[in-house]
């Protein structure tokens, strides 16, 4: 696959004096050098973006449906090109990238079908009888951050749904993943996407260059994938123009095995949300509360499990596992893992560096983790399942509350009862019920407290670009 790597500003590829290495996880070596925007570039990005809004808004929802639509069927037919991109810029496996560029596409087709049903109401006043009207018209420009662990969905989780509302969008991907976007360009051209209404802008000054877009008066959304951290300080910029807010920040997923579960279920369920994407994603999950009666064969065969998958360059079809994203990911990773084990954790398999090049930390499984440990309370971005155990329903529910964050928890018990009763009581946007895997474009993804604001697909993704007008009429 050839790719590109300038800025892509009004349907065009843009070289900048300024650029930056893509390194591939796997090797350590250059994967590319890319252009690096600065504030000149995201002017033009806006004005292009302002120019071809006008045109894309006054299109019919059929319209724009169809080019989305088309969007989806030329990325199914090289979901196998996109997946080779993704593993070499961020690593991932060719599974984990293949399910990547699949789910990535689906958002096309999901709101092509969305466009057309940006439903209103019409209603009677109850006091004055006055007919109430009520439409949702485009935001306006919208600024979109995305991080690397998804470097296709996380863009087209938000492209598709500002498109499918009549707005046009400039992206600022990831720095470490920044090719599948720019690869996906071409493809949007193909569909009949119009000159400016998409734009991407790499960048190395990234703070900066989104400040500058988020104070610039014609940006009316700004919609963002990453830390918590990062979020907090968005949202701050967001304020001086109230700018519309989307943010799909940070987790710390809770995992509830009970004693009722059925073991098989609940053994896949968790290598799924642990292992997609090799723990490199705010659904992983990073808090393993098992039923004391059950904790020794659930260890047993998660172990097994972890300690079967392969580990190596995620380019080679057989390999399972492949690198994280980079050495601070790595030693990030690794030191969680020290820290559990000088606090008393057991070490049931992995915890050790292979040695040579690339940025890889094998699957590994803690048990009798401490509350206190920093993989308890941090995200660990990583391969690693770290095990509690718990007796008491009402305990395990606090526990698994008792966290800034509220994306998504998951829960797996025979007695569906109690399970949903169970699920009622977390404080949290998501729940996986006897599955570990949550993430659909049909269902709104997004998180409670500290985890985000708004939600991704389902019906509620559009909505985030777009306003809601209520006219008051007499006839
Ligand atoms: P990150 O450091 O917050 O970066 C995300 C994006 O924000 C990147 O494009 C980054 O650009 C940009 N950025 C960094 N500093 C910025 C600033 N001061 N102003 C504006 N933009 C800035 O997050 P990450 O490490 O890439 O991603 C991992 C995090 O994302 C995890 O916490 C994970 O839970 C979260 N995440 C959440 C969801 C969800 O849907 N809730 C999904 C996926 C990931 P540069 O790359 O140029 O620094």
């Amino acid at each position: 696959m050839d790719y590109p790597t300038d800025l892509y500003i009004n349907g065009a590829w843009h070289k900048t004096a300024t650029r930056f290495d893509v390194i591939n996880p796997a090797t350590e070596e250059v994967l590319a050098s890319v252009a690096s925007a600065d504030s000149a570039d995201a002017d033009a990005a806006l004005d292009a973006a302002q120019a071809a809004m006008a045109d894309w808004a006054a299109r019919t929802p059929r319209q724009r449906s169809e080019v989305l639509r088309r969007a989806w069927e030329l990325m199914t037919a090289r979901l196998e090109d996109f997946a080779r991109l993704i593993t070499l810029e961020n690593g991932k496996a060719r599974s984990d990238a293949l399910g990547e560029a699949t789910y990535a596409a689906e958002f096309f087709r999901w709101f092509a079908e969305e466009a057309v049903r940006a439903d209103g109401l019409i209603t009677h006043a109850p006091a004055s009888g006055a007919r109430i009207i009520v439409q949702h018209k485009p935001a306006g420009l919208a600024v979109l951050i995305t991080p690397w662990n998804y470097p296709a969905a996380m863009g087209t989780r938000k492209i598709a749904p500002a498109l499918a509302a009549g707005c046009a969008v400039i992206i600022k991907p990831a720095s470490e993943t920044p090719l599948t976007m720019l690869a996906l360009m071409p493809l949007l051209e193909e569909a009949g996407v119009p000159p400016g209404l998409v734009n991407v802008l790499p960048s190395k000054r990234t703070g900066a260059l989104v400040d500058h877009m988020l104070h610039d008066p014609r940006v009316r959304v700004v919609s963002f994938t990453g830390s918590t951290g990062v979020g907090r300080g968005l949202l701050k910029s967001a304020a001086d123009q109230v700018l519309k807010p989307a943010m799909e920040l940070g987790g710390n997923a809770p995992v509830i095995v009970f004693d009722d579960a059925d073991m098989d279920t609940a053994i896949e369920g968790t290598m799924l949300a642990k292992m997609r994407n090799l723990g490199e994603a705010c659904t992983a999950a990073n808090r393993i509360y098992v039923h004391e009666d059950i904790a020794p064969e659930f260890t047993r065969r998660l172990s097994a499990a972890m300690s079967a998958l392969r580990l190596g360059d995620g380019t080679d079809p057989s390999v399972d596992v492949g690198p994280l994203v980079n050495a601070a990911t790595r030693d990030k990773v690794a030191a969680f893992v020290a820290d559990a084990v000088a606090k008393g954790a057991v070490l049931e398999c992995g915890g050790v560096v292979p040695e040579g090049k690339g940025f890889f930390y094998p699957p590994t499984v803690l048990s009798n983790v401490p509350e206190t440990a920093d993989c308890v309370q941090d995200e660990i971005f990583g391969p690693v399942a770290a095990i509690q155990t718990f007796t008491d329903q009402e305990d395990v529910i606090a526990r698994a509350n008792a966290t800034e964050y509220g994306l998504v928890a998951y829960v797996f018990s025979g007695d569906f009862k109690r399970a949903l009763q169970v699920c009622e009581r977390l404080e949290y946007g998501m729940v996986g019920l006897n599955r570990g895997l949550v993430s659909d474009p049909a269902a709104p993804f997004g998180g409670t407290k500290q985890s985000g604001l708004g939600r991704e697909g389902g019906h509620e993704g559009m909505l985030e670009f777009m306003e809601t007008q209520y006219i008051s009429a007499s006839w």
